[in-house]
Parts: structure tokens; sequence; C-alpha cells
């Protein structure tokens, strides 16, 4: 069971909050967070979350900076005041018990799509089958209200990663690596559908070869256990 919570890799609470400045400083770089936007999030323990305050460049951030939060949102540590935006990291460890890390941000072409009411939902090229699979775009909700999580809700489920309708992306994995190739990914299929359709009348992969894929994967996985 603990294997299967993610937050299980034996870190201390010194290296994830380490692992947590080295994330928000690529992201950054990756030109996903510009400004002071964006937010990450890791597990402590069952009942606590090591998260990234508000009103701070990922460029700038220090491990010191880092807020501890319950799972109900209550700050518990820290002297930076938590992101506006953690009421949608709680959403997401609270609906999944195996996430370890919430990586949220505004990758550019990623969030013109959710601008333009579109999700990643067509299998475009294999590694959008073999990674994310579709990635589903959520309702317009008002940032920092309790209707961002209600538009996450139906999908989190299903999906390792979300476009949040006029926003921005939100992604999470078993460990913070993870989430942070999550969002990785969701900018590069977003590239790819972008460029695929400005060529005009992209190919999208038929039934029988996304099932291939599947297959694929899943003996990829079983052999690499
Ligand atoms: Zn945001």
């Amino acid at each position: 069971m603990e294997e299967h919570m993610g937050y299980s890799e034996g870190k201390s609470e010194a290296e994830r909050r380490r692992d947590l400045v080295l994330f928000s400083k690529l992201l950054h770089r990756l030109g996903f967070m510009p400004g002071t936007s964006g937010n990450l999030s890791i597990r402590l323990d069952r009942q606590r979350l090591l998260v990234t305050p508000t009103s701070v460049s990922k460029f700038l951030l220090t491990a010191e900076d880092m807020v501890i939060v319950d799972l109900e949102g209550r700050q518990l540590e820290g002297s930076r005041k938590v992101t506006s935006e953690l009421s949608m990291h709680l959403a997401v460890y609270q609906h999944r018990d195996d996430v370890g890390a919430v990586v949220h941000s505004h990758p550019p072409v990623a969030t013109a799509f959710a601008c333009a009411g579109r999700g990643l939902e067509e299998m475009l090229c294999q590694e959008a089958v073999m990674t994310l699979g579709v990635v589903p775009l959520a309702a317009y909700a008002t940032t920092g209200t309790s209707e961002v999580a209600a538009s996450l809700v139906p999908f989190l489920p299903f999906h390792d990663a979300i476009l949040m309708a006029n926003h921005g992306a939100v992604s999470y994995g078993s460990t913070l690596l993870e989430a942070f190739q999550k969002m990785e990914t969701v900018e590069h299929l977003a590239q790819i559908a972008l460029v695929a359709h400005q060529l005009g009348a992209p190919r999208i992969l038929k039934q029988e070869e996304i099932d291939q894929l599947r297959d694929a994967k899943a003996r990829y996985l079983h052999n690499s256990q």
C-alpha cells in the first residue's frame, strides 16, 4: 500500500523541498510559469502536503519558502501564504489516492487550446496513445474558487492531465518527476496538434492502430516491472 501511495520513496522533507525548488525552476525555464504563475505540491505523508507559496517567481523560490498544509487546506507551517490555487491541488489528492505530486501551470500552446475551447482529444501521434491518451478540457471556473475543484472532479479518476478552460493545465503522478513529465508532454502534444492542423488535414490514428499501441504499451509496462 505504501508503495502505491507515491510518497514512500524514503525522501526526507528537506529533499522534497529541494525537489520543489528544482522542478519550479525547470517549469519556469520552459516558459510554463511566467511571472508568479503556476504552483506545485508534493505529499509529505497521508495528512500533509508541501506546497509552493503565492506571489513568488518560480525562478526565485527557495526551499524555505514552501508551505505545509493539511488535506483540508489549513496552513500548518511556513511564513509565506500558500498558493491561492490550493483547492485545485486538494481536489486531486482527495480523489486520487495514488497521486504523490501535482503540477499546475500555464504552458502557452496547451493554454491556447484551453482558450479555444479544445481539449487534446485527437490521437494524432503514437506518443499521445503511449503517454497520456486523451487530455480533456474541464469547464470554465474562476481561479481560486471551489468551482475549480468541481470542474476537475469528473475527469480525475480517468485522466492524469487536464486542460482548464481559459486558464491552463494540471497534471499529477506518483512522484514530482512524473507530474512534471506529464506537463511537458501536454505542451508537446499541444504543439504537435497545432502544427498538424496548420499543415492541413492531419491523419488521425485509426482505432485499430490505437488498439495495437495500447497492447504495445501494456506489454512494455509489464516487461519493465
Ligand atoms: Zn493558474
